[in-house]
């Protein structure tokens, strides 16, 4: 997929106030400083579209962007940062889990995992609450540029045999690089996929 247009909608903490949903959505979430806002940019050819920074815990929004004229992409806040407060980081989990249970037109919650850790609990937990709700997901490693490829290919193997503990499948695994620009076109074809269903 091609993507010619990208538009910021809005940004609001609360479900109820995003845009009628009357179009489908994609959206990224994950542990902050995963490399979110850099794949979406990287994924929109539209730098600062989603605002990076090397300060972790800054997006308390859900934020839309019209892709195309035809699909929403969604950047949520990130969860799981010990330096935010507890109050913030409750609200936080009440926003995100409002989103996941009564967004009626989430085609795909993209779930950003830093291809360089073990896997780490608040990620599992958070793959397992989605998986138990029944909404549709894939996982999207982060940052491969940092690790050799057989380190990378352990890493992914480790999270998946971790995932088969309790599932019977694992979700779609994407692997990307925003740096090296690695990933862009199977996410996109991933979505185009889905947009077809
Ligand atoms: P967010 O908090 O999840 O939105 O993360 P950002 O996109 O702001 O990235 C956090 C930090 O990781 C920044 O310093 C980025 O430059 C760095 N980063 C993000 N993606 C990559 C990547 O693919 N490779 C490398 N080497 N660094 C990355």
């Amino acid at each position: 997929m091609k993507i010619t247009a990208a538009e910021f909608i809005s940004s609001y903490a609360d479900v109820r106030k995003c845009p009628e949903p009357n179009k489908p959505e994609f959206a990224f979430i994950g542990r902050s400083n995963v490399g979110k806002s850099s794949v979406i940019n990287m994924l929109t050819q539209t730098k600062g579209l989603a605002k990076t920074s090397a300060k972790p815990g800054k997006t308390q929004t859900i934020n839309h962007f019209l892709i195309n004229e035809a699909w929403y992409l969604v950047d949520l806040p990130g969860y799981g940062y010990a330096s935010v407060s507890k109050t913030t980081r409750e609200g936080f989990g009440q926003m995100i889990e409002d989103y996941v249970l009564k967004r009626e037109n989430l085609s795909c919650i993209f779930i950003l995992i830093d291809s360089r850790l073990e896997p780490q609990k608040n990620d599992l937990s958070f793959i397992n609450w989605v998986g138990s709700q029944g909404v549709p997901m894939a996982l999207l490693f982060t940052k491969s540029d940092k690790l050799k490829p057989n380190e990378l290919q352990r890493n992914v193997s480790l999270f998946k045999k971790t995932l088969l503990e309790d599932w019977d499948e694992v979700p779609p695994v994407l692997i990307t690089s925003s740096e090296k620009k690695i990933g862009r076109d199977e996410v996109l074809t991933f979505i185009e996929e889905a947009l077809k269903v």
